[in-house]
């Protein structure tokens, strides 16, 4: 594994700062008409990126330049090199980041003890908000027949932090894991996680293919 370190200097400076309207769902996806070079100031506010606090207009234009270039490549992560560092969630240029946890049904075990779902030692196996390891409760748990459980994820309050994936990377099947989320990102020309990532998971991949799906029966996408 890399040194996570040795990428900090090509941190983007437009990190974390203080930007707070969220990115809406679907405004700017790569190819858009919206995404040409007549982006105002105020366009880039609404657009929830982080950091143009920090930055001139100019530079914040040219970090985004994704927007102002027809595309053929997309950001993706490749699900068999992340290690569920926590910097999608943090990283991202949108306030609320645009990766997110997506499942495959097909590979699921529908376990009763699902260890992305339930804390190491939870107090009891049920859906009670002290049991559960997802943050920000993105996870749906649903009786199917004994002893099945199906477990969804719930996009919209999901922050892409990756501690359900990783809980079912250690005991499950693998079913959980990471990807952009092509109806929020706006596809920066340098993906500022991808200056994060210390596994080197993120690629770029061709428009018609925007996702690197694991199983069949994937859900979510
Ligand atoms: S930054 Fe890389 S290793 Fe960390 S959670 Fe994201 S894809 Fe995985
Ligand atoms: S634990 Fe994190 S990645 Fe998993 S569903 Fe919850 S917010 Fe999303
Ligand atoms: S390219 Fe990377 S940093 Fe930019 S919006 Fe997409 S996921 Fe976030």
């Amino acid at each position: 594994m890399t040194d996570p370190s040795a990428n900090r200097e090509r941190r983007h400076p437009a990190e974390h700062s203080a930007v707070n309207e969220p990115h809406a769902p679907g405004r700017f996806p790569s190819g858009s008409p919206d995404s040409g070079l007549s982006l105002t100031r105020r366009e880039l506010l609404k657009s929830g990126t982080r950091g143009l606090g920090l930055l001139g207009f100019g530079a914040a234009t040219g970090f985004l330049a994704g927007r102002d270039r027809k595309a053929d490549t997309l950001w993706q992560i490749n699900p068999d090199r992340c290690i569920q560092c926590g910097r999608c969630a943090t990283a991202c240029v949108l306030e609320v980041s645009a990766v997110k946890c997506t499942h495959s049904h097909g590979m699921c075990g529908y376990c009763k003890l699902c260890t992305g779902y339930f804390e190491p030692e939870p107090i009891n196996l049920d859906e009670g908000a002290e049991n559960q390891l997802c943050p920000t409760g993105a996870i749906k748990r649903e009786f199917i027949e004994d002893p099945y459980y199906e477990y969804s994820i719930i996009n919209e309050l999901c922050i892409g932090c990756g501690k359900c994936v990783k809980g079912c990377n250690m005991f499950g099947n693998g079913s959980l894991y990471l990807q952009i989320n092509h109806d929020r990102c706006v596809n920066c020309n340098i993906c500022a996680i991808s200056l994060e990532c210390p596994a080197q998971a993120f690629v770029q991949v061709p428009v018609g293919q925007p996702y690197l799906l694991r199983g069949k029966g994937t859900a979510g996408k």
